[in-house]
C-alpha cells in the first residue's frame, strides 16, 4: 500500500497483525542501552552497534514463527520510536508486499 497524498499519518487502517514484520528488515542501530543481549548484536570497525540479520533478511531477535519481536521489552530505541501506520511505515510494507 503507497500512501495517497490525502493519507493521514499514522493511518489507522494499518495493523502489524497483517505485516509481514517488513521494519524488521531494516538496519537498526543501537542508540542507546536499552538491555539488547549481545548474541543479537554486531560491532563495526568504529565501535557502531547494530542488530544482527540472518541470511533471510529479518533482525535476529524475530520470531521466525509469530513474526513477533522476542526482546520486545528491551527493543533499540529505534524500534521504539517507529510508528505503525506512518509514512516509513507505509513505505516498508509497499516494498515488501
Ligand atoms: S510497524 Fe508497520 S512495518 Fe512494522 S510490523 Fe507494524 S505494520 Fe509492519
Ligand atoms: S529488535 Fe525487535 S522490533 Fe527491533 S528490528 Fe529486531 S525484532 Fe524488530
Amino acid at each position: 500500500m503507497m500512501p495517497s497524498q490525502e493519507t493521514i499519518f499514522p493511518d489507522p487502517d494499518v495493523t502489524c497483525a497483517d505485516c509481514a514484520a517488513c521494519c524488521c528488515r531494516l538496519d537498526v542501530t543501537l542508540l542507546t542501552e536499552t538491555g539488547v543481549p549481545d548474541r543479537f548484536i554486531e560491532v563495526d570497525e568504529f565501535g557502531a552497534q547494530y542488530m544482527v540479520h540472518l541470511p533471510d533478511g529479518w533482525c535476529a531477535a524475530l520470531d521466525r514463527g509469530t513474526m513477533k519481536c522476542t526482546i520486545y521489552e528491551n527493543r533499540p530505541l529505534v524500534c521504539r520510536e517507529f510508528v505503525m501506520g506512518d509514512y516509513e511505515c507505509l513505505f516498508e510494507r509497499a516494498a515488501n508486499p
